[in-house]
């Protein structure tokens, strides 16, 4: 591997990774790992996701004694992300303007991956290093969620997967999807429109009804797709609507469920009597999480930051990422940035100083903690 953070983090975006479709970028990563000595092991989570490569799961080995120092990173991308062309332009890396760059997370990659290597080559005393690389985070973490967890040994770990270098994010939201299929009855809309039950009307009308959009500083709720109908000229008898809720407050979420659920089942209510029906599910798809301040897993970051003169920020996002999933576990995680800017967009770039500072960040997180 190239042992420079810019070289190496455009050889790494080279290679496509859409979600599901991540078994080059994990054999390159495998290969790269076991060069700097580590014990790497994918696992067969991709059986039970549909895609082709497992999770892979590292440790870096340390000449002190203690558990580990974990930092995560997600191989995948989202679309458009087949074929892409990175180019540096002034200060910046970008893509040719008709794919995501794939910073989000080749980003975190490169800087955990180069900071093993400056730490392997300085052959200075450090505490081993824990290294998870996760597959389809961008389709509902379901690399992380698929991971058994019970494999991770660290004392405490940071998910490299969030914007500007210094950025650190101590807790995300629960999050809830819903599907609701309302079912109505078919008619001829010219003809006998009086026997039919138009379910867009129905599913129009409970949608009306629910809280939506932003519902206070720590919740949130959206219907986000519906589907349904089959012509103009047939009063349709199916209209499905999917969304979803987040709140950082696990009892607030259940309440925005609970009117969600209401709205759906008093507005069908009024036509069962011509034979409404609907079916509501609504599942969790992941729990919030929350690290104090004064947690060490904080301090440390904040330290190796100011160490490294770059200004911070701390606070709570609002979306979910494997930390959701891997702090359930009760290893404490936070979030940390890249320097990844305006991901899930064809302008996404990163700044070359980024991948820098970011690569100092992980290297001087691992010789922090190794003198804790
Ligand atoms: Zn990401």
């Amino acid at each position: 591997m190239q042992n420079d953070v810019i070289s190496y983090f455009l050889s790494l975006v080279a290679i496509d990774s859409e979600s599901r479709d991540e078994r080059r970028m994990i054999d390159t990563l495998k290969a790269d790992l076991e060069a700097l000595d580590c014990t790497v092991e994918e696992d067969d989570c991709h059986h039970k996701t549909g895609g082709n490569a497992g999770n892979l799961h590292a440790i870096f080995p340390g000449s002190i004694q203690k558990p580990p120092i974990l930092f995560c990173s997600h191989v995948d991308t989202v679309t458009p992300g087949k074929g892409i062309k990175a180019q540096i332009v002034g200060d910046k890396i970008v893509s040719d303007g008709t794919t995501v760059l794939g910073s989000d997370d080749k980003s975190g990659i490169a800087e955990i991956m180069v900071a093993l290597h400056r730490v392997k080559q300085s052959g200075k005393a450090h505490a081993p290093v824990e290294i998870l690389f996760t597959i389809s985070e961008e389709i509902g973490l379901l690399g992380a969620k698929g991971f058994d967890k019970s494999k991770l040994k660290s004392a405490l770990g940071y998910a490299l997967d969030t914007h500007r270098v210094g950025e650190l994010v101590l807790g995300a939201p629960s999050q809830n999807s819903f599907k609701a299929t309302f079912h109505g009855k078919e008619a001829h809309a010219g003809v006998e429109p009086e026997k039919g039950l138009n379910a867009i009307r129905i599913a129009s009308e409970a949608i009306a009804a629910m809280p939506l959009g932003r519902i206070d500083f720590e919740t949130t709720c959206n219907v986000g797709i519906i589907q349904g109908g089959e012509a103009t000229n047939i009063v349709p008898n199916k209209v499905t609507i999917k969304g979803e809720a987040r709140s950082h407050n696990p009892q607030k979420l259940e309440r925005i469920c609970n009117d969600i659920r209401t709205a759906i089942q008093s507005t069908v209510a009024r036509y069962e009597a011509q034979g409404a029906r609907v079916d509501f599910n609504c599942v969790q798809e992941y729990k919030s999480f929350s690290v104090a301040e004064d947690a060490p897993v904080v301090q440390l970051a904040v330290a190796a930051l100011r160490k490294l003169d770059i200004p911070f920020t701390t606070g709570k996002g609002g979306g979910g990422s494997d930390a959701n999933i891997l702090t359930a576990n009760g290893i404490p995680i936070i979030i940390t940035g890249t320097g990844m800017d305006k991901v899930h967009t064809v302008n996404e770039c990163i700044e070359l100083d980024q991948l820098r500072l970011g690569t100092d960040f992980v290297e001087e997180l691992i010789y922090g903690y190794s003198e804790l």
